[in-house]
This record gives structure tokens, C-alpha cells and sequence, in this order.
């Protein structure tokens, strides 16, 4: 076999828990739960950062956060002083590809350096102009008359065309001359919810109550603040929605799998299936991302299939981060270069039973103050609370420990609280210190070149009014 090509599917906000193989109740991926049968599924894989901009960045730079400078303003173009994986790729003689539906992976964010095919489809004249007419309109009728005609059903267009993407994909490698490295990101379980994605909900009231009221850029601050209010159904309803549209992101998948298998690619293929970060649905106070470093918004799914690099049915306990991603695919790149290869935190390893990944895995979340600002905009109840300090999370196997700017911190036993319902910081004073210096040892570790850097420049109206429409800023 020759180099392997490499297809990587990022389905935006799929928290690890909700994914078959994972052990969710629902069959809600049965193509990623075959794809991991027949690959090799990470247990516990972290993002660097509970949100798109800051977690696709670390993908493509394999640096966290607070090195690769796409971080507090959501709204930045990506600064230049990294290598990109694209790039990297392309350096090594790969033809390189990308599709992306998130407005934060675009032309405009200057994320598209190193691709020799790139389809935006958030990009299009067309879709913006109707994102921007269906925008002012929602704007000037006000949210509650909005809601009742339905227009954030329209604006779930914002989140592109799932099919379509990886039927452009398909496009493109079908052109490749040489191996490929894709790169493709789905939107669907992304909020706000397509009304239609009904194939997990149980009452049509509670969706339409759900529909009416809360889908749509209001969705987070509004399910805060309308959590005293509304029944549990009704809250529930958006759960069932979200399900249905990891089910129609699976879907899809699942199309691109076929046609890989029929056109005799599948198996010298790195077919690669993650998340950018979870989806919180009330835990901690938070609904949406962002906002929590807990493992319902850092803990994504990843799934690795390419029968030479990993045996059937895998499964890998060791602690890996998302962006560990990057060296894979430089690793594999290189795949029958006799020279020995650093093999670190290197996801080609997953099958090793003596492979213990890493130790620790860090995330990040800044303070949004645009957002926070929107929040309090839209709902006169809201109080930012811990929101508005910069915080930081480090978690082992058994342990997360959180800590923020002003100094509170929280630990979370992971073997009896998996849901991280109980700090127990007081009854671990030496394990919070370990974890805190550790910490602190990672605040310092910054690539040398990074600090010369300018503030990246803000972006145009045209991508804000997309993000607008997908909630992130006002
Ligand atoms: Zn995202």
C-alpha cells in the first residue's frame, strides 16, 4: 500500500455521549458506530476548546488556544505565523481539500491556506444575501413574532447542506491524482434545529412549543432563562431535535462510506469521524457550548478507520486530545518512510495496548464579552456569574480540575462522579496542587515566535452576519 489518503468528517457540537459506539440509548449513528467496528474508537478524546474557532485552530496548528491566538474575540481571522495541516500536507504531496459548512473555517477567516480545492458553503452570493435579508428581517419583527412564523426554520440554512458537502468532497477526490487529505465539517446537530429532524421526538406539542419559543440564535440564553418556566418536555423536545440531526449527519456519512467502498478507496483510506466540541443541555448551568470545560462539551467522539493502521473493532482507553489529529495525519503522510518517527501523542498508536497517550489534556475558555453582551441583551434575567473569568481545565483519567482567573477552583472526581456534579477540591488539597502546577506549567509553554505577533485583524460584515445567525455574536 502506498501512502494512505485521509478523509476527516467534523460534525459540529456531536458530544461524545450521544454517539451509538459510545453507548448512547439511541441509535442515532449507526455508520459511525460501524465505521468505529471496523476501525479504532478513542474513549476519551478532549478538545483544547469548547468552541469552533479556537478547535478547529488547534486542529490545524496542533497548538492549544492560548498559543495559536484564536481565542477570546470569536470573531478574528486566523493570524499567519503557524504552518497549517493543509499546508503541511500539501508540502508532502498530498492533494488537499476542504468543505466547510461553519462560517469560522472559511475564505474570509483566512482558514483555507493550503488547500488546492476549498468549497465554503456557508460562501455562496446567493446564501448571503438571504442570510442577510432573513437576519434584518427576524431583526425588525422582533424575536417572539419571529419565532411564531418560524424563521429561524429558514435560517437552519445558515448551517449549510450536509449532502452536499460531502458530495462535493466526493467531487474533488474524484479528480485527486494523488493521495488526499479532506477536510469536511457538518453542521447539522449544530442549533438551531431543523424542524423536520423529528425521528427521535416523542410529542409534536412539545417540538412546536420548542420550535416556537426557543430554536434559533435566542436558543441559549433563552432555554437559561426559560428553564424555571418551561416543562421538562418542551426541554426535552430540543434534545429529541438534536438526536434527529446527528441521525441525519450520520446519514450522510454513511452515503460518503459507500461511495468510498464502490469506488475501491475505503481501505486506503484514513477515514477519520470527530467532533469539534460537545453540546451542554443544562449540565452546569449551561446550555449550547462554550461557557463549561466539563465532559459533556470537551469529550468528542473520534473514530479512526484504515484496516493497515488499526485491526477491527479497537477500542483505545488512553487519553488523546483532538488536535492530536494533526501529527496523525503528518505520521501517516509519511507512512512507509523507513526512518524511525517520533510517535508521542501519535493516534496511530490507538491499537497498542502499551500505549498510554497522554496524562494530562487541557482545554480552555475565555471570556466572551460579545456574547455575554448578547445574553444580557436578550434576557433581562441573565447574570454571567463564573462566566465572565478566563478559564482553564486539566483532566487525567480519574480527575478534572477547573480552575479561573480569580482563583476558584473545582475538582471532580471522574470514578465516582462522571457527571461532574460535585466539586471535592477540599477533600484533595495535594491532588489540587499537583493539578494547579500543572497548569501553570502549561499557561508558560508557548511556541517561541508567538508573542511577536499583531492582534489578528477583524473580519467583514458578510461573515458576522452569518455568525450572527448561528447565535455567536450580535
Ligand atoms: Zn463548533
Amino acid at each position: 500500500m502506498s501512502r494512505p489518503n485521509i478523509l476527516i468528517v467534523v460534525i459540529d457540537s456531536l458530544r461524545a455521549d450521544h454517539v451509538g459506539c459510545y453507548g448512547y440509548r439511541r441509535p442515532t449513528t449507526p455508520n459511525i458506530d460501524r465505521i468505529a467496528a471496523e476501525g479504532c474508537l478513542f474513549e476519551t478524546c478532549i478538545t483544547a476548546a469548547p468552541f469552533s474557532p479556537a478547535s478547529y485552530a488547534s486542529i490545524f496548528s496542533n497548538l492549544y488556544p492560548h498559543q495559536h491566538g484564536v481565542n477570546g474575540d470569536t470573531v478574528r481571522v486566523w493570524p499567519d505565523a503557524w504552518p497549517r495541516l493543509p499546508q503541511l500536507m500539501r508540502e508532502r504531496g498530498y492533494y488537499t481539500l476542504g468543505v466547510s459548512n461553519n462560517a469560522f473555517v472559511s475564505a474570509e477567516m483566512d482558514a483555507t491556506r493550503g488547500f488546492d480545492a476549498f468549497l465554503g458553503l456557508q460562501e455562496g452570493w446567493v446564501l448571503r444575501q438571504y442570510n442577510r435579508i432573513l437576519g434584518r428581517v427576524r431583526r425588525s419583527l422582533g424575536y417572539p413574532v419571529a419565532n411564531r412564523l418560524e424563521i429561524n426554520r429558514l435560517l437552519c440554512k445558515t448551517k449549510g447542506d450536509s449532502r452536499g458537502a460531502l458530495r462535493a468532497a466526493a467531487g474533488f477526490i474524484r479528480a485527486a491524482t494523488r493521495p488526499f487529505f479532506g477536510f469536511v465539517i457538518l453542521m447539522d446537530p449544530h442549533a438551531p434545529y431543523g424542524a423536520g429532524r423529528r425521528a427521535f421526538s416523542r410529542s409534536p406539542a412539545h417540538v412546536r412549543e420548542f420550535l416556537r419559543r426557543i430554536n434559533g440564535r435566542e436558543m441559549w440564553p433563552r432555554m437559561m432563562a426559560y428553564r424555571r418556566t418551561l416543562p421538562q418536555e418542551t426541554l426535552d423536545a430540543a434534545i429529541d431535535l438534536y438526536d434527529g440531526e446527528v441521525l441525519h449527519a450520520d446519514r450522510c456519512l454513511g452515503e460518503t462510506y459507500r461511495w468510498l467502498r464502490q469506488a475501491g478507496l475505503l481501505d486506503d483510506t484514513v477515514l477519520a469521524v470527530a467532533a469539534d466540541h460537545g453540546e451542554a443541555f443544562g449540565e452546569h448551568g449551561v446550555w449550547g457550548h462554550g461557557f463549561a470545560l466539563n465532559d459533556c462539551l470537551t469529550r468528542v467522539p473520534l473514530v479512526l478507520r484504515c484496516p493497515a493502521l488499526w485491526p477491527p473493532g479497537a477500542r483505545c482507553d488512553a487519553l488523546v486530545q483532538l488536535h492530536d489529529l494533526h501529527e496523525m495525519c503528518l505520521n501517516v503522510a509519511s507512512y512507509g518512510d523507513p526512518r524511525p518517527r517520533e510517535h508521542g501523542n501519535c493516534l496511530t498508536r490507538g491499537s497498542d495496548p502499551s500505549w498510554r497517550g497522554r496524562d494530562f489534556v487541557f482545554s480552555q475558555f475565555p471570556p466572551q464579552a460579545g456574547t455575554l453582551g448578547f445574553f444580557r441583551e436578550t434576557n433581562a434575567d441573565f447574570r454571567p456569574g463564573t462566566w465572565e473569568r478566563d478559564m482553564w481545565a486539566v483532566r487525567s483519567r480519574d480527575w478534572r480540575y477547573v480552575e479561573y482567573d480569580d482563583g476558584a477552583f473545582e475538582l471532580y472526581d471522574l470514578r465516582a462522579d462522571r457527571n461532574e456534579t460535585t466539586s471535592v477540591a477540599n477533600d484533595h488539597p495535594a491532588v489540587c496542587r499537583e493539578f494547579r502546577d500543572r497548569l501553570a506549567q502549561h499557561r508558560l509553554d508557548r511556541p517561541r515566535d508567538r508573542d511577536s505577533l499583531d492582534p489578528p485583524p477583524e473580519v467583514d460584515e458578510v461573515v458576522l452576519e452569518r455568525l450572527r445567525a448561528l447565535g455567536y455574536v450580535e
